[in-house]
């Protein structure tokens, strides 16, 4: 095995330790809460139940959008960002980087290009050997190219991006809860326990006051960690909520996006509400379910893809209008089909009638005939 790939190895592994850290800091404070606090210390049953099933709740969504920011792979550019084979080839012989920009202008005519680099020139990963789309970073870390990459974290061993970005704004949020859920209800028996009894046994203790048991130190340290924890992901996760309302990733944060007619920190900004809907989706009963909602071309938003969705909607529309249309026409032909049954089936009785109208007046001239004839032979 060769040393660099042993050295890759020893680097991925060791990237998991953090997370593994947050895993384990998470798996005790379920412990702590559970078994500790609410099971060996809290004396009444309907307050057990309550706290229990709050915290079950909050345990559940931050460990499932947790979960999925860590394990929802980055996007990547599509395959129409790559450049074709020839071109390719071209683009690495060539030696001056102006003929290599050529041979990029050249390729990115039909694409919703609008983002530049600082010196005006088509943003190309020599790594990936793809041309970055709007808001597409190269992340060292990951080794590729991300769709509106945020930043890469460590705490969940993955590039936040377009892919994940809901997840990660939904993990921090939750997280937030969960810290603050225990911190709130921990806090009466951490003041008690700095006040307790020297007994060990509950009994002999005095009300409102808790013996010296080991849930102590678990208590005491739950508390602490708790408003930790609340403090630090408080600070995160109001910025992210400001870069969401702006519609900026981090790294547009610290350096405005260069545009054709040159730097705007704004320029992916449609407004809050439909900002808000660029990393969360159009309906809002998902918007708190770590599910992926959000726009399928929102990680573009240049003027050009905005185009694009709206040709998409009205195709669709004139594709309903056409539809709307066919079933008008069918019925309108079932209708008239009807309709020529019933004249028919009604020539046809009319018919029945006409022919035994005949019958019956050519009977009854016959019977005639046929009386005539006997009174006359009489
Ligand atoms: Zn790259
Ligand atoms: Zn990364």
């Amino acid at each position: 095995m060769a040393p660099t790939h042993v050295l890759r190895c020893c680097q991925r592994g060791l990237a998991w330790i953090p997370v593994i850290f947050i895993a384990l800091v998470v798996c005790w404070s379920y412990y702590a809460y559970v078994v500790e606090l609410c099971i060996f210390t809290i004396p009444s049953i309907a307050e057990k139940i309550i706290y229990m099933v709050f915290f079950h709740l909050s345990f559940v969504m931050f460990v499932w959008s947790y979960w999925k920011t860590i394990f929802t792979r980055p996007a990547n550019p599509s395959k129409e960002f790559c450049l074709p084979k020839a071109e390719k080839e071209q683009y690495v012989k060539e030696e001056r980087p102006e003929s290599q920009q050529e041979i990029l202008w050249r390729a990115t005519a039909n694409l919703p290009l609008y983002t530049r680099t600082g010196a005006g020139a088509i943003r190309y990963c020599d790594r990936c050997q793809v041309i970055k789309p709007d808001r597409c970073h190269h992340c060292s870390a990951c080794d590729m190219c991300v769709l509106k990459m945020d930043h890469h974290c460590p705490w969940v061993n993955n590039c936040v991006g377009f892919s994940n970005y809901k997840f990660f704004i939904l993990f921090l949020c939750y997280s937030l809860v969960y810290c603050l859920f225990i911190a709130a209800t921990v806090l009466q028996y951490f003041i008690k326990f700095w006040t307790l009894c020297r007994r060990k046994s509950a009994e002999n203790c005095p009300k409102n006051e808790l013996p010296d048991t080991h849930a102590k130190f678990h208590v005491l340290f739950l508390f602490f960690v708790a408003a930790m924890f609340c403090i630090s992901i408080l600070s995160l996760f109001s910025y992210h909520l400001w870069l969401v309302g702006k519609n900026r990733s981090t790294i547009e944060a610290f350096r405005a996006p260069v545009f054709r007619t040159g730097s705007d920190k704004n320029g992916f900004s449609l407004g809050f509400g439909k900002n808000i809907a660029q990393v969360f989706g159009d309906e809002r009963k998902f918007w708190l379910l770590p599910i992926f909602t959000r726009l399928s071309f929102s990680y573009l938003l240049s003027p050009l893809s905005r185009c694009v969705v709206i040709r998409c909607v009205v195709i669709r529309c004139v594709v309903i209008r056409c539809v709307v249309i066919r079933c008008v026409v069918i019925r309108c032909v079932v209708i008239r089909c009807v309709v020529i049954r019933c004249v028919v089936i009604r020539c046809v009785v009319i018919r029945c009638v006409v022919i035994r109208c005949g019958v019956i007046l050519c009977g009854v001239i016959l019977c005639v005939v046929i009386r005539c004839v006997v009174i006359r032979c009489v």
